[in-house]
């Protein structure tokens, strides 16, 4: 690009700070990017033990309010909440699924988000928007029964719907903190999958925009989310590498797939403000994830969180 500006370094945070919204213990470190550094893992961010100088914590990103979500109709699949993504009170649920799951896949469902509270995670409203989409309507019959086992589970194609845990974690990294009724507004996901993401994504986002390389699985997800009726959700066909620039920019980027760098071209379509969550992959076998703040025109910061482990991020389309 003819307006390049050279690379512009930020000192890493001192020890103990962390990503806003962000519980330390997710252990973060941070540094910044500019487009002239390509963005991998091979280029790991510093340990904090061996951070320079202190740098000040930048102050969190103030989202808009956002206005209530829209009612949905009685006899809905997905539980009217409260707030954006907060479920109501177990009794005041109807039984969902479109497969004719009822109470006892309900309960399973709560007792897996209570497991994940446990976990770590604490963002009410990605609790709430797990708590309020039936996984198991996005997994093959057969595989109904461990819909609510904390684990990735096969959907064809070689591919995984992913572990609810992870789920959760990045999309409580992409909220960055936000209070549970603000929504975030335009968000992007690359690999649909079976589409369980996006649908957790259409309970904390105004826009949802999700794309897959797989035609059959863009297909299944169609299929898989026709009977929740999420009109915020949009299903793209394509490589997700090159994101949607028409769509953008996006406040929230979520890859589902580990690639050995993040495409600039999504770094590009992220929001000033805006934050892209995804696992990268590392030279040893080993995935990060990784998290990218657009903090100027020409600047990415970048922190790493958890070890993970997602299926790889391909190119084209098939
Ligand atoms: N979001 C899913 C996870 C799907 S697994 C869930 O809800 O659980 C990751 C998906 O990413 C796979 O379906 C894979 O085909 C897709 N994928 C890999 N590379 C891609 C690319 N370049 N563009 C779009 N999708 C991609």
């Amino acid at each position: 690009m003819s307006d390049r500006k050279p690379p512009k370094w930020i000192a890493p945070l001192p020890p103990g700070h962390h990503l806003d919204g962000v519980a330390p213990r997710y252990g973060i470190a941070q540094k910044l990017i500019d487009k002239s550094e390509k963005p991998s893992t091979r280029a790991a961010a510093e340990p904090a033990s061996r951070a320079p100088a202190p740098a000040p914590v930048r102050p969190g990103i103030a989202p808009p309010a956002r206005p209530a979500p829209p009612t949905r109709p009685a006899g809905h699949p997905i539980a009217q909440a409260s707030a954006v993504g907060m479920a109501p009170p177990l009794a005041a649920q109807r039984p969902t699924g479109p497969r004719g799951t009822g109470d006892s896949m309900q309960a399973r469902r709560e007792r897996l988000v209570r497991d994940l509270a446990a976990r770590g995670l604490q963002d009410a409203a990605v609790l709430g928007a797990l708590r309020s989409i039936p996984r198991d309507a996005f997994v093959d019959a057969a595989l109904a029964s461990r819909a609510y086992d904390d684990s990735a589970l096969p959907i064809g194609h070689e591919q995984t719907i992913s572990q609810p845990f992870t789920v959760g974690r990045m999309l409580e990294l992409m909220r960055n903190g936000r209070a549970p009724a603000q929504r975030l507004e335009r968000v992007l996901e690359v690999g649909t999958g079976c589409g369980y993401q996006a649908a957790v994504l259409g309970q904390l986002a105004e826009m949802v925009f999700s794309i897959e390389r797989i035609r059959a699985l863009h297909e299944l997800a169609r299929t898989r989310l026709r009977p929740l009726r999420l009109a915020n959700v949009r299903l793209h066909f394509g490589d997700g590498r090159v994101g949607l620039p028409h769509e953008g920019p996006f406040d929230g980027i979520v890859i589902a797939a580990a690639g050995f760098e993040l495409p600039q071209a999504l770094l590009d379509q992220l929001r000033l403000g805006g934050r892209l969550v995804a696992p990268v992959a590392r030279g040893d076998g080993r995935q990060r994830l990784v998290v990218i703040d657009r903090t100027a025109r020409n600047e990415w910061q970048r922190a790493e969180a958890d070890d993970v482990h997602f299926v790889p991020l391909r190119s084209g389309t098939t």
